[in-house]
């Protein structure tokens, strides 16, 4: 019961809520004197915390700085201390925000691209934290803090009610219109195909290339989609862009053109 509620009011979040444009270039071209930062600089103490150790969430969102660079590797769970800091993240508008930021320079990467036009580019896509959202899932348990559980997260896989992350979906639509083919690559297990693919199509993505799905002959993460993206390119496909929320997402060989991480706080996959 409970997680159908937090699912309700996630959806309703993610369907309903809109994520204000951001003006990037401006952004990165604003000088230091524009910003009046010898003015501000003990006001900001404060914020970055040089002046206290008792500001909430700052030690974790060092942790998730560290995360989110790879610094922080191989990590278990999220830190019991940081629920809070992450859930609120998760559910807040900065999650959503940063996943703006990233989408926005995808697609601006995919528009300044040569395509050929005969069907052969391609984006790869992640599936999970990617694509589809199971914040409703991880918001029941614990946002990561907790070990994770196999048997649970396939039983909401199977489920198959994972929304998509509106930034996703709107740039997955985009590279369809600048006709870039989709190519989902995912660690979820082969098991999984139909509920993932109806999944999929349920929160919009209609259409793609292939959708591929892991078997039990791989190693690692990396191993398994570098081989993958490596079987694309052979087969004549070019990887304008790849995207996904785990650094073993995008390290290894034949990663494309250009990787975008997205953020996530939530689980380390190797
Ligand atoms: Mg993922």
């Amino acid at each position: 019961m409970k997680i159908l509620q937090v699912f309700s009011l996630i959806s309703t979040l993610l369907a309903t809520s809109e994520v204000p444009d951001l003006n990037i270039p401006n952004q990165i071209h604003l000088h230091s004197q524009d910003l009046h930062i010898s003015n501000q600089i003990h006001s900001l103490r404060p914020l970055s915390g040089s002046c206290s150790h008792d500001i909430p969430g700052l030690s974790c969102s060092s942790w998730r700085l560290a995360v989110e660079t790879n610094n922080i590797i191989g990590w278990t769970t999220v830190p019991e201390e940081c629920e809070n800091y992450v859930g609120n993240y998760m559910l807040g508008q900065h999650y959503r925000n940063d996943s703006k930021v990233v989408a926005d320079v995808a697609l601006a990467h995919a528009k300044s691209m040569n395509l050929t036009g005969d069907g052969k580019d391609i984006w790869v896509f992640d599936v999970d934290e990617t694509t589809l959202s199971n914040v409703p899932y991880y918001a029941s348990n614990g946002f990561g803090t907790t070990p994770y559980n196999s048997t649970l997260f396939n039983e909401w896989v199977k489920e198959g009610k994972a929304p998509a992350l509106p930034e996703s979906l709107k740039l997955y639509k985009n590279l369809l219109s600048l006709g870039i083919k989709v190519v989902f690559l995912t660690g979820r297990r082969e098991h999984t195909r139909n509920s993932t693919a109806t999944n999929l199509k349920e929160a919009g993505y209609h259409t793609w290339e292939k959708l591929i799905l892991k078997n039990s002959t791989y190693y690692s993460e990396v191993e398994y989609k570098s081989n993958e993206r490596k079987q694309l390119e052979e087969n004549g496909y070019r990887i304008i862009g790849n995207m996904g929320d785990q650094w073993s997402d995008l390290l290894g060989t034949n990663a494309g053109i250009r990787t975008f991480k997205l953020p996530d706080p939530m689980y380390y996959v190797s």
